[in-house]
C-alpha cells in the first residue's frame, strides 16, 4: 500500500481528496496518479462518465467503499494550488457561505485550462490584401486591426466579428489574416521599478514613504489613502508598487472601471517603462489563459483589473491597492456575493501583503476602520499644483422657473453659456441611463411596464427601443399604447440623459455635445476612444450619467450641473446618504484642474437637506462623524451587522410561507443576540418572472452571524424551482 512520504505529496494510488468545480458539496476521493501528486495539483478526474477540472486538496476522507475509488487522469500542467491560495478560497467561502465549488469557479476563470495549449491556434492580421472584400471579411480584418494583442481564438473572432469561421479560414487562405500556435508561456515585460517617479511634493512623499514601509516589512497591514481627486494618489501608490517590485514580489492595482484601466495603463508604462497584465471581462480568452499562468509562475509582476482579478493565483503577492475603494462595483451581486475590497484584505492577511484604499470619499466603512486604528491613515490634503477644489453652490429649484419636460434652470444655462463663450467644457450629470424612466399612456394612464419584473420599461430613444433594466429585455418601442391601444398618447416622464440630452440641443444650438452613458458605446474601447477625445477638448457640453464620475480627466472641464442632487436621497436606503455625499463630491471634483478653478452647482429642492449642506460645505470629517453616529445609534453597519436572504421563486405565495416559516424558526439567529426581519417583498419584487422575498438578520457587530445562518438554514429543503441567495454585509436593503 502505498503511503504518504512528506506531507503535502502523495505516492501513486494514495487516497487523496479532490475539489472539483461541480455543484457538490463536498470533496472526492480519488487515487493519486502514476508519479504521485503534490497537495494543490491541478488535476483531471474522472465524475460519471465526464472528466472534470479539479484541485487535491488534501488526504483522501475515505469514508466511502475504497475498492471503487478510481485514479486522477491526470496531472495538470500548471503551478499547483499555493496553500495560502487555498486557505483563501476556504475563508472566503466561510464568509460569504459560498460553496467551495463555486469558489474554485472563481480561482479558475481562466477556460480552457484544462486544454492542451499545443492544440489552440490564434488568429492575428496579415501583411497581405484579399483579393476579394465582403462585409463579413471586412469585419473580420476590422476586428484584428482594433485589438492586436495577444490574438483571438478562432471562437473569439467568430463571435466578435459576427460571421463563420469559413470567412476566417478564406481570409488566412489569402494571407490577410495569420494562423499561428497560441502563446503558451510568454511573460510580460519587466517593469522598470528603479527608474525614478515624478518629484513628489512633501505630502507625496511622506505619504509614499509611509505605504512603502509598510511593503518593506512584508508583513499584513491595510492603509487608507485618502485625498481629494487631483492629489496625486495614483503618484502614491505608483511608489508602493516600485518597492514592492523591488522586493521581488507580485503587486495588484484593482479599479472600478474598465473604461479607467486604459489611461492608467499608459501611466504604468510612463513610470516603468512597460506595460503590465490587465485583467478583465473585456481581455480575450487567450490573453486571459496567458496572465492565469504567468501570474503563477511569476511571468507577470503586476496586474491591473477588475475586481476578478483578486483570485488570480499569485505566487508571491506583496501589494493589493484598491483604487476608488468606496466604489460599489467592487461588490459582485451575482453568482458569489463578494466585496473585493473586504476579500482583498482577507487574502493580503493571509500571504503577508499591504493593501492600499485609495479615495477621495472613503466608505464608511474604510473610515470607522482607520478611525478604530484597523487600518492606518494617510491624507493628501491639498490638489498638486495650483489647481484649487471647485466652489460649490447650490440652485434652489423652488425660486426656479422652468417650463415643464425642462430640466437645465435659468441659472445653470447662464453658467454653461459663459462657459461656451469662454471655450471651457461644461458637464451636466444625471444618474439615469436612457431617455425617461418612466412611459405613461395619456388615455389610460398605464404605465409600460417589464412583463417579466416589476419595473418599468425605459425608453432609450437613440436605440428606438424600450428597455427593462432589470433584466435587460428589449423591444421596439411601440406606436400606440399596449393597454388601450390609443395611438400617439404614449408620454415620457422625467429626465434621462438621452432626454437631457435632447433639451442641451434645444437650449445650447452651437455647442458640440457628447452624452456619455454605458448602454451607448458598444465596447470599453469605444468609449475610451470618446472619452480620449473629449478630453482633448472635442466637445464643448458632456452630458453623462455615473460613468463620468469616475476618474477621467477632463482638463478644459470648469462647470459641473448636477440636475438632480435629491436623486439618491429618496428612497429608504441607509447609504443613500452616504452613497450621495460620495457621488456629489466625485461628480464635481471633475470640474477645474491645473490652472483653471471649477465650479460645481447642485440643483436641489431641499438646500437645507442636512447631507446637501455637508456636500456644500466640504466638510468630510463632520459628515463622517453625524453619518458615523446614525448608524451607530441605530447598530447598523459598520457598528452591527447585516445579512440579506432573498427567496426567489415563480410562485409568490409559496415563497412568501417559506420565509414566514424561516422567521418564525429563528432560534440559531436568536442564540447569537440577532434579528430577522421580514419576510417582506424584495425592493424589486419580481425579476425575470421570479417574485422575490426578502428576509434580513441584523446582528451585534462580532457576532457570528455566518455560523449562525448556517445553523439556521441547515434544515431548510427548499422546493424545486426555488432559491436562496444570502447576502453578508449587503450593500443596500
Ligand atoms: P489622484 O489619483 O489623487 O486623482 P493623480 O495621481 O492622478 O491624483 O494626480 C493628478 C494629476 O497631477 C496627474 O496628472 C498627475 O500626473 C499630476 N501629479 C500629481 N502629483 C505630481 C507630482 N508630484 N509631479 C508631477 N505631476 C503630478
Ligand atoms: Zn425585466
Amino acid at each position: 500500500m502505498a503511503s504518504v512520504r512528506e506531507p503535502g505529496y502523495f505516492d501513486e494510488g494514495a487516497l487523496v481528496s479532490v475539489l472539483t468545480t461541480q455543484p457538490l458539496d463536498r470533496t472526492l476521493d480519488y487515487r493519486a496518479p502514476e508519479g504521485g501528486c503534490v497537495e494543490g495539483a491541478f488535476v483531471q478526474v474522472p465524475l460519471g462518465p465526464r472528466q472534470v477540472m479539479g484541485v487535491v486538496w488534501g488526504p483522501g476522507r475515505g469514508d466511502f467503499d475504497i475498492s471503487r475509488v478510481r485514479p486522477v487522469t491526470r496531472v495538470l500542467n500548471v503551478a499547483p494550488m499555493r496553500e495560502e491560495m487555498r486557505e483563501f478560497l476556504t475563508r472566503a467561502a466561510a464568509y460569504t457561505l459560498t460553496p467551495m465549488a463555486a469558489m474554485l469557479r472563481l480561482a479558475t476563470r481562466a477556460p480552457g485550462l484544462t486544454d492542451p495549449p499545443s492544440m489552440r491556434k490564434i488568429y492575428r492580421l496579415g501583411d497581405a490584401e484579399p483579393a476579394r472584400m465582403t462585409d463579413a471579411r471586412t469585419r473580420v480584418l476590422d476586428v484584428l486591426a482594433s485589438h492586436g494583442g495577444a490574438g483571438f481564438t478562432l471562437k473569439e473572432l467568430c463571435d466578435e466579428a459576427g460571421t463563420s469561421s469559413s470567412v476566417v479560414k478564406g481570409l488566412v487562405q489569402a494571407g490577410a489574416v495569420r494562423e499561428e500556435a497560441a502563446p503558451r508561456d510568454v511573460a510580460f515585460p519587466r517593469l522598470d521599478s528603479h527608474r525614478p517617479g515624478k518629484a513628489l511634493t512633501e505630502d507625496q512623499q511622506s505619504a509614499a514613504d509611509r505605504i512603502a514601509e509598510g511593503v518593506r516589512t512584508e508583513r499584513y497591514g491595510t492603509t487608507l489613502l485618502r485625498g481629494v481627486t487631483g492629489s496625486g494618489k495614483t503618484e502614491v501608490y505608483l511608489e508602493a508598487v516600485a518597492q514592492c517590485l523591488r522586493k521581488g514580489r507580485q503587486a495588484l492595482v484593482l479599479l472600478p472601471e474598465i473604461a479607467l484601466t486604459a489611461e492608467f495603463l499608459n501611466r504604468v508604462e510612463q513610470r516603468f517603462g512597460a506595460r503590465p497584465a490587465e485583467w478583465h471581462h473585456g481581455v480575450t480568452m487567450t490573453e486571459r489563459r496567458r496572465i492565469w499562468k504567468m501570474v503563477g509562475q511569476g511571468g507577470a509582476e503586476l496586474v491591473v483589473g477588475a475586481r476578478s482579478a483578486l483570485f488570480l493565483p499569485f505566487r508571491d503577492l506583496g501589494l493589493i491597492v484598491i483604487d476608488e475603494e468606496h466604489d460599489g462595483s467592487y461588490k459582485q451581486e451575482d453568482g458569489v456575493l463578494y466585496n473585493a475590497r473586504d476579500m482583498s484584505v482577507l487574502r493580503a492577511s493571509l500571504c503577508g501583503a499591504q493593501v492600499v484604499l485609495a479615495s477621495a470619499t472613503p466608505s464608511l466603512e474604510s473610515w470607522a476602520n482607520a478611525e478604530a486604528g484597523k487600518y492606518a491613515r494617510v491624507d493628501l490634503e491639498s490638489r498638486f499644483g495650483d489647481s484649487l477644489l471647485p466652489e460649490m453652490k447650490a440652485i434652489d429649484m423652488r425660486k426656479e422657473r422652468l417650463e415643464t419636460g425642462r430640466w437645465v434652470s435659468p441659472t445653470l444655462r447662464a453658467q454653461v453659456e459663459e462657459r461656451l463663450a469662454n471655450g471651457e467644457q461644461s458637464l451636466l450629470f444625471i444618474n439615469r441611463r436612457g431617455y425617461a424612466p418612466v412611459t405613461l399612456c395619456r388615455a389610460c394612464g398605464e404605465q409600460i411596464n417589464c412583463e417579466h419584473c416589476d419595473a418599468a420599461m425605459v425608453e432609450h430613444r437613440f436605440l428606438k427601443r424600450l428597455v427593462c433594466h432589470q433584466c435587460g429585455e428589449t423591444r421596439p418601442m411601440p406606436d400606440k399604447c399596449p393597454s388601450c391601444e390609443a395611438e400617439g398618447r404614449l408620454a415620457p416622464i422625467g429626465p434621462g440623459v438621452e432626454r437631457l440630452t435632447e433639451e442641451a440641443q434645444a437650449v445650447f444650438p452651437d455647442a458640440r455635445i457628447a452624452t456619455l452613458s454605458s448602454d451607448l458605446f458598444s465596447s470599453a474601447r469605444a468609449l475610451k476612444e470618446r472619452i480620449e477625445t473629449i478630453a482633448a477638448g472635442g466637445a464643448d457640453l458632456i452630458i453623462g450619467t455615473q460613468l463620468v464620475a469616475k476618474g477621467h480627466n477632463f482638463p478644459l472641464l470648469t462647470l459641473v450641473g448636477v440636475i438632480d442632487a435629491d436623486l439618491g436621497l429618496q428612497g429608504s436606503d441607509l447609504r443613500a446618504a452616504e452613497r450621495t455625499f460620495q457621488l456629489m463630491r466625485q461628480v464635481s471634483g471633475r470640474a477645474g484642474r491645473a490652472d483653471r478653478p471649477g465650479t460645481a452647482l447642485l440643483q436641489t429642492h431641499q438646500p437645507d437637506h442636512p447631507v446637501i449642506r455637508a456636500i456644500l460645505t466640504g466638510n468630510e470629517e463632520t459628515f463622517w462623524q453625524a453619518e458615523a453616529e446614525t448608524r451607530r445609534a441605530m447598530e447598523m453597519p459598520p457598528y452591527g451587522r447585516l445579512a440579506g436572504l432573498v427567496l426567489s421563486s415563480t410562485d409568490a405565495a409559496e415563497a412568501m410561507r417559506i420565509g414566514t416559516e424561516l422567521a418564525r424558526h429563528d432560534g440559531a439567529i436568536r442564540a447569537i443576540g440577532a434579528q430577522v426581519f421580514g419576510p417582506a417583498p424584495a425592493p424589486i419584487a419580481r425579476i425575470r418572472g421570479r417574485h422575490r422575498v426578502r428576509l434580513l438578520v441584523k446582528a451585534p457587530k462580532g457576532a457570528p452571524v455566518q455560523d449562525a445562518i448556517a445553523r439556521w438554514l441547515g434544515p431548510l429543503a427548499l422546493p424545486k424551482d426555488f432559491r436562496l441567495s444570502v447576502d453578508i454585509d449587503p450593500q443596500s436593503f
